[in-house]
């Protein structure tokens, strides 16, 4: 017999991925579909390439045993979702975080097929991830985390099937490990095989510019938007939050054209400094002490104090979910420029844009991460290495042309360029789906 709805009793929020309080869990992938269906109407996409588009082609979950350093097997849940491959392997980063779930994952690798396209590069879309806490274990077992998780994905990543790159909580080395892996199970094809990750280190078939390439690109959205506005970005200020790799780059990078850094947050609290804080200093203490933590030259702030920090630009570089209403309501900048995936709400959105604050959105914006991925592809393929002009030069490029056309079709269409961006991407996807209709 089975139990009525009312006995089954409610699991604890630990397990159900709800936060305390009363706030209903964030509906990520959903989202993401709305903006589809939103774009694809504006983009006059058919309707079969929308229902292809609005699930993900693959969703593989694997459970794989561990030893951790006190001798107890603990067993980990990882995921790799490959939304779309038609105009080339998927694509997309690989999560470590406390937060992961399947769904947020559909969202991430839905959205990584957008970039690709929107970035006109050959590649489609993918996203992985572990659900735990990074922190709070030793660096002998987040190798042996990431070699068991690479071994279990097996043959379901390669690199011409599916390339993985560092995403929230994953790095350089993580991508080490994770290629030394896969190339030992590559028999003798070792150098092959190389591509089957980006972001590695540059001694082990990284490219160069690929660490502060995701910072980069949202710089040059930032420095094309101040030219489009006659805004002078020398002598600015921003708020920034998350200080990883997305949220430090940029704010080391824009440091350089005269913009100070006054409030930065992280996992850990938020710190506020009128002076502008020494990017580079900060970014030192984080990577040698993982957060933001312990750093001396700046106030304690709540998260609510951060968030009205009056400042000309705001960088989320953190989680998605992150600006809903109220945080929308409490901004006073003039730029959002999403670094962070996913970080502004629906809701959110639409009271920024009423404010009149403009919003460089994610798909566009941090693009840059994964066109210098590909440009680190394309070298393993070719065993070339580029300089770092060359790189940089490529970006820079890619990433003016994005937004002229991002730009241009808001305008046309009259629709945010958060739209205005996916309907971009689709209009190129479904060119090719146009062409080659489904199998058989
Ligand atoms: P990271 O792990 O290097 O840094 C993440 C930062 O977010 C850290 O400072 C962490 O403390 C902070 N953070 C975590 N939980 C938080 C919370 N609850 N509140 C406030 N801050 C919190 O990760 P990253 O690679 O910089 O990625 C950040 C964002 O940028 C993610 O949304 C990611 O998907 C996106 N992104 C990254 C890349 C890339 O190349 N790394 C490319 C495109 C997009």
């Amino acid at each position: 017999m089975s139990a009525s709805p009312e006995e089954i009793p409610t699991p604890p929020a630990s397990l159900t991925g709800l936060s305390t309080g009363s706030k209903p869990k964030y509906e990520f992938f959903k989202v993401i579909q709305g903006y589809l269906e939103e774009a694809a109407r504006i983009a006059e996409i058919p309707t079969w390439v929308t229902t292809i588009l609005s699930q993900p082609k693959n969703e593989i979950i694997v459970n794989f045993p561990v030893k951790m350093d006190n001798g107890e097997i603990r067993l980990f849940k990882g995921y790799r979702i490959q939304h779309n491959n038609l105009l080339g392997p998927f694509k997309g980063g690989i999560r470590y975080h406390q937060s992961v779930s399947l769904d947020d994952l559909k969202a991430l690798a839905a959205m990584m097929t957008w970039k690709c396209a929107l970035m006109n590069l050959p590649l489609g879309g993918g996203k992985g991830g572990i659900k735990f806490d990074p922190n709070e274990v030793s660096k002998d077992e987040l190798q042996r985390i990431t070699r068991r998780f690479v071994h279990a994905l097996g043959q379901n990543i390669g690199p011409d099937a599916d390339v993985p790159a560092p995403d929230m909580g994953t790095d350089a080395r993580t991508m080490a490990w994770a290629m030394d892996t896969f190339m030992n199970n590559a028999g003798v094809n070792k150098q092959a095989v190389k591509g089957v990750v980006t972001g590695k280190p540059v001694a082990s078939g990284g490219t160069l510019g690929r660490e502060k390439a995701t910072g980069q690109g949202v710089v040059h959205c930032i420095t094309e938007w101040a030219e489009e506005k006659d805004f002078n970005l020398g002598g600015a200020t921003m708020i920034v939050q998350g200080f990883g790799n997305v949220g430090s780059n940029t704010a080391v990078i824009l440091s350089k054209l005269g913009v100070s850094t006054i409030a930065v947050g992280d996992h850990t609290g938020y710190l506020y400094n009128p002076e502008g804080f020494n990017p580079h200093k900060l970014q030192e203490h984080v990577k040698k002490h993982r957060s933001i933590a312990g750093y001396t030259a700046g106030k304690s702030i709540s998260r609510e104090e951060f968030f009205r920090t009056k400042a000309d630009i705001f960088v989320p570089a953190a989680l998605e979910n992150q600006v809903g209403a109220e945080e929308a309501q409490m901004l006073q900048v003039r730029l959002v420029a999403e670094g962070a995936n996913g970080p502004c709400t629906p809701e959110g959105e639409k009271i920024l844009l009423d404010r009149g604050i403009d919003i460089l959105p994610d798909v566009l914006a941090n693009s840059g991460g994964v066109t210098v991925s590909y440009c680190e592809w394309v070298q393993n393929k070719r065993s070339e290495s580029w300089s770092l002009e060359e790189v940089d030069a490529r970006l820079e490029k890619a990433m003016k042309r994005a937004y002229r056309e991002v730009g241009e079709m808001a305008r046309q269409k009259k629709c945010s360029l958060r739209v205005a961006a996916y309907a971009v991407a689709l209009q190129r996807i479904s060119a090719a789906y146009g062409e080659r209709e489904i199998f058989p």
